[in-house]
């Protein structure tokens, strides 16, 4: 495909995401542009071209954008009115702006699912702690509820569960926020759809997010997830709707919630490739990145079906560990058989930073996760 008169793709964003993107972009040669601040980021040296500039600042994304054909994000907080810009100026950019606009913004979600009939949790806004406290005396707010900022979140940062008054003195967030009912979640699922501009539209196999079971963290992704044919066939039909609504080009994960009484309610999307989605690699017949380059050139999809079942951990820094990057274990996980680890590159280790993940196979679910959690249990991400 790479030649003369290949599109230019340029991506917002030189982390993990970019990167797996710049990995899709090779098997076909493509000429990917990434714009990052720095050249040790994990995109950097996978581009077939890196610039240094900055994705929040409105003359860095118009000067690099100017130069390419097809503009795309692996991050959401990236300056739009640029977008806008270039849009006007004839360059395509997918996912829209208009749409990262109403992504990037919790509360604007909330109302695009309001006003198209998507299930979601009830919900309501208000302008910073004060207003909640208010909300809750006057007895309009009652406990137990979860206040999430409306804007710049990411991993659960932004997100604070409310259960009792003393909650409101230590937990309540100093921002501009959405306020909803706490969820009595059964499963948290996620499914990805990817949609081009010409209409066509394809759905990823539903992930489940396993939780560890006394530690409130998510300890496995697996596929496909462990729910009966009726919920996955509702999940699929949940995301293709926000998808098909929301007119979106690109991937799109949706995050899902199945709560204990069977209902299916959408959480929030995420426009670009997605941490539920690094399985699709080695576990389905196109992975996500290379679905959302045929999406974003408007390219035929390729088929989504699961090749083999798949178990994903993140790889996260060690605790009490932060530095230079060492991988201490490689030999014994490469040993697990159909165990696929995906370093970052980044070169410093933190608590709990993503630093790569490892996607692990089996003839079932089960040997999946079994052989995942063997991968993490052979290495771990310190710092001599
Ligand atoms: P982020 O954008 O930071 O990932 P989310 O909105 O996905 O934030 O929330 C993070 C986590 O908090 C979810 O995965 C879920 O476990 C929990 N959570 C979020 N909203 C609710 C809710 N309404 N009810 C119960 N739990 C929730």
């Amino acid at each position: 495909m790479a030649n003369t008169t290949s599109p230019r793709i340029g991506i917002l964003g030189g982390g993990q995401l970019g990167k797996m993107l710049c990995q899709a972009g090779a098997d076909w040669h493509l000429p990917i542009h990434v714009l990052d601040q720095n050249h040790s980021f994990p995109a950097a040296n996978y581009a077939t071209v890196f610039h240094r500039g900055d994705f929040r600042n409105n003359k860095d994304v118009l000067e690099f954008g100017r130069k390419m054909d097809v503009v795309t994000i692996e991050i959401e907080h990236i300056d739009t009115a640029a977008l806008h810009q270039l849009v006007a100026e004839g360059i395509k950019v997918y996912p829209q702006p208009d749409k990262i606009d109403l992504i990037k913004d919790k509360g604007l979600q909330k109302q695009f699912y309001a006003d198209h009939n998507i299930a979601t949790s009830t919900w309501a806004l208000y302008a910073g702690a004060a207003e909640v406290r208010q909300a809750v005396a006057n007895g309009q707010l009652r406990f137990p509820f979860v206040q999430k900022a409306r804007t710049g979140g990411y991993d659960g940062q932004g997100v604070a569960v409310i259960r009792k008054e003393a909650d409101l003195e230590t937990k309540l967030l100093e921002a501009p926020s959405v306020v909803e009912a706490l969820v009595d979640i059964d499963k948290e699922l996620a499914v990805i759809v990817t949609r081009t501009p010409s209409g066509e539209l394809r759905v990823f196999p539903t992930v489940e997010m396993e939780f560890h079971p006394t530690a409130n963290l998510v300890e496995f992704l697996i596929c496909p997830a462990a729910i009966d044919s009726d919920t996955d066939a509702r999940a699929a039909a949940l995301a293709r709707t926000v998808a098909e609504r929301m007119d979106i080009v690109g991937l799109l994960a949706v995050e899902l919630f199945l709560t204990k009484t069977g209902e299916i309610l959408v959480n929030e999307v995420a426009p670009r490739p997605h941490n539920s989605g690094h399985h699709t690699i080695e576990a389905c017949m196109t992975s996500q990145y290379e679905q959302h380059l045929r999406a974003i050139l408007d390219l035929p999809l390729g088929p989504t079906d699961l090749l083999r079942p798949g178990a994903m951990i993140n790889l996260l820094g060690a605790e009490g560990h932060s530095g230079p990057a060492v991988y201490d274990g490689w030999a014994k996980l490469l040993a697990i058989p159909e165990v696929y680890p995906h370093l970052y590159g980044k070169a410093e280790t933190r608590p709990f930073r993503k630093m790569g993940h490892v996607t692990a196979l089996g003839d079932t679910v089960a040997m999946a996760r079994d052989r995942a959690k063997q991968a993490k249990a052979a290495v771990h991400v310190i710092s001599k």
